[in-house]
């Protein structure tokens, strides 16, 4: 009896991974290299962590999938500078050969979270998916992002499985400005980021709250360089936890970057393991209340492979707990 129980508080959480990712090749000297996966499993292994996810492989996202965020235009030009060996879609997105079928598995990945959730295969899940997507905008690559692989989620939640208020979280460091350009105008997606500031790519000010029918449902709140995990809870607590709750999301998503790690090379925030680990507790008491518990999170942005693996680490800590 004691013994169901106590299994009843343990959430399913399904790992979603596909060796591809680790072919979208950006040369050894990059920050967002292949090694980052690698260095989380690793982690994973040695913990034996693994061991009490469910690995999830997924398939591929189709065109139509990322047209739900993308102008068809711009997927046709990703295509066709990898055809034609281009080396790069902007000054920092550097290209190989095998990106651009990378990028469609790994908008497939949130997409094959989001699915398995639903079916009740899994609670919640972390989609450990490269390329990032919260800078990419409908119809350009950006700060190492191709194809946006959250927003294209927000949007395949609405259309396929009828969801009417999904919020997105982005605690990477730098702002989401391709999210939230995506749902600025909108009042469906409530778009809430943490991020250094002033730091890359510019925006994220305070101001900045959404127009038209979307004033009110972004939410940027700034962080001063050097701000660490007592800093982070405290605005988690007063600031995002009653925005989430008054919205009442009926799924929660998660730009989950570790870059604002204290040992990250990208940042000059100060937060740790720990306070990712409690940022996740805090939002699964919103997802218990408000969307039965759906979370799933995507990686974005962490550069610091210990670190990283280490953050990741405990974020799915938390969210197997
Ligand atoms: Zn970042």
């Amino acid at each position: 009896m004691h013994v169901r129980g106590l299994a009843s508080n343990i959430m399913k959480t399904a790992l979603i991974y596909h060796p591809i990712y680790l072919k979208h090749d950006t040369g050894p000297h990059h920050p967002e290299r292949a090694s980052r996966l690698q260095a989380i499993l690793r982690k994973l292994q040695k913990t034996d962590l693994i061991n009490k996810l469910q690995l999830t492989e997924p398939g591929k996202a189709s065109i139509d999938d990322i047209a739900l965020v993308h102008h068809r235009s711009y997927i046709a030009k990703v295509k066709d500078a990898v055809k034609n060996g281009l080396l790069n879609l902007d000054p920092d997105t550097v290209i190989s050969q095998d990106s651009f079928e990378a990028a469609l598995f790994a908008a497939g990945g949130v997409i094959n979270a989001i699915d398995l959730v639903f079916k009740g295969g899994a609670d919640n899940a972390f989609c450990m998916v490269r390329p990032p997507g919260h800078h990419a905008r409908p119809s350009q690559a950006m700060g190492f992002c191709i194809f946006n692989n959250i927003a294209i989620a927000a949007r395949y939640l609405q259309k396929q499985h009828g969801i009417e208020r999904v919020v997105v979280i982005d605690w990477d460091v730098h702002h989401g400005n391709g999210t939230e350009e995506a749902f600025y105008d909108d009042e469906s997606v409530l778009y809430i980021s943490l991020h250094q500031y002033p730091h890359y790519p510019g925006t994220g000010a305070r101001e900045d709250n959404g127009k038209d029918k979307g004033k009110g449902f972004n939410l940027n709140l700034p962080m001063p360089a050097g701000s660490g995990d007592n800093e982070y809870i405290k605005v988690f607590k007063e600031l995002v936890v009653p925005k989430v709750n008054s919205f009442k999301p009926q799924f929660i998503l998660i730009s989950a970057g570790f870059d604002g790690h204290r040992d990250d090379p990208l940042s000059s925030i100060t937060l740790t393991e720990k306070g990712y680990y409690e940022m996740t507790a805090i939002l699964k008491e919103s997802a218990k209340l408000y969307s039965e518990n759906r979370i799933v999170s995507v990686l974005e942005g962490g550069y610091n492979l210990f670190s990283l693996a280490d953050s990741v680490h405990a974020h799915l800590e938390a969210l197997t707990t």
